[in-house]
């Protein structure tokens, strides 16, 4: 007899959200691994498909369970495993490449560029997630963790949205002959994020450690706790309310990255128009749906050609960029250990998951602790 465990999951059809009992998972297979489940963040993503606004159950099941920023602890390995083992920490990596024959990315091992879209992700699209207390996955999705960061590794799943960014970043700026020069020279590129939310604090720290002026536009008021929050690991916050985009450029002294980490494409567009020459423009959220608004498209068009601007759209991460992650928040934690700390609100029990998934709990990023 399996035993059982409690997982949170969404039935679409039903239109419910609720915490279920399912058979702990065995090993399938000689690479697999069981891993149990430490905790798991929530994000926007999460909310949403608790929304039903997406989320699709794996064939055959009529719930899904959700979560896909994990953190957990090896328990067992099947005999052909190599790269971890029991007591290991691991952060389990999201997306399956699809099974097309053509599908070049996915076949190179890089389903974070899947060509086809049919892919498959664990905990939003076609695969149970991580909200749950036992997981098996092959080991070639497990990304071992050290386990001094055993506190913020949550955060590696987050981190690697804007390490995935920085590594095709460095590709773009490869093609300037003086951008490796400047920053050795401790001059370096203004950055600005758009976003103060986890995606936009952790990307502004991978910034700033990569050598970049690093500039924090929100909406929250200067002074306040964003601020200080933003100060503390080397960045500058703007406020929008009192800074309006065609203002940024004095603020930052010239925009040469906008990491955008809101999801608010007006914005996002009126700061484009005032990225400088060879600038990058980096879009990271998923804009909601509100219709056609206008924009000045010549001027858009005029500056991508006459200034040799490149605008960038990113999502999810291969294997790189979750290795990045981990190696990144080891520079964080040493650097700024309790700005890295801060970004994570709280630790939940499972029963606050309806506060958490379905309320405003408020906050940066909070946890389902499933373990300790
Ligand atoms: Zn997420
Ligand atoms: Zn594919």
């Amino acid at each position: 007899m399996a035993r059982s465990m409690r997982a949170i999951a969404v039935l679409p059809a039903q239109h419910e959200v609720k915490v279920l009992t399912a058979p702990e998972p065995r090993l399938q297979s000689p690479t697999d691994v069981r891993v149990r489940i430490l905790e798991v963040g929530v994000c926007g993503t999460d909310k949403e498909i608790c929304a039903f606004e997406y989320g699709t159950p794996p064939s055959g099941s009529e719930h899904l369970v959700i979560g896909h920023e994990s953190l957990g602890e090896v328990v067992e390995a099947g005999p052909a495993v190599t790269k971890v083992r029991p007591g290991d920490l691991v952060v389990v990596m999201v997306r399956r490449p699809c099974d097309r024959p053509e599908c070049v990315p996915c076949r190179a091992g890089r389903a974070d560029f899947c060509s086809t879209g049919e892919f498959v992700e664990r905990g939003i699209n076609g695969a149970h997630g991580f909200m749950t207390e036992y997981v098996v996955d092959d080991e070639r999705w497990l990304v071992p963790v050290p386990r001094s960061l055993r506190d913020v590794a949550v955060l590696v799943e987050p981190l690697t949205i804007a390490e995935k960014a920085l590594l095709q970043v460095a590709q773009i700026q490869a093609r300037l002959p003086w951008s490796c020069e400047t920053r050795t020279r401790g001059w370096c590129h203004a950055a600005v994020v758009l976003g103060a939310g986890p995606v936009g604090l952790l990307g502004a720290m991978a910034l700033v450690r990569a050598g970049f002026r690093t500039f924090v536009y929100s909406r929250e008021a200067e002074g306040g706790a964003k601020d200080s929050l933003v100060r503390s690991f080397g960045a500058t916050y703007v406020s929008s309310a009192t800074t309006p985009p065609e203002g940024l450029p004095e603020r930052t002294g010239g925009v040469d990255l906008v990491y955008e980490a809101v999801g608010l494409s007006r914005l996002a567009f009126e700061v484009m128009a005032h990225v400088e020459r060879n600038g990058i423009f980096v879009f990271t959220g998923v804009a909601a749906l509100k219709g056609p608004q206008p924009l000045d498209t010549d001027t858009l068009m005029r500056n991508l050609v006459l200034k040799n601007q490149v605008a960038l759209g990113t999502v999810n991460a291969g294997r790189d960029a979750f290795e990045a992650a981990v190696a990144d928040l080891g520079v964080f934690l040493e650097r700024w250990p309790d700005a890295i700390r801060e970004v994570i609100t709280g630790r939940f029990p499972i029963e606050a998951h309806r506060d958490l998934l379905l309320g405003k709990p408020g906050g940066i990023k909070n946890l389902i602790a499933l373990a300790n």
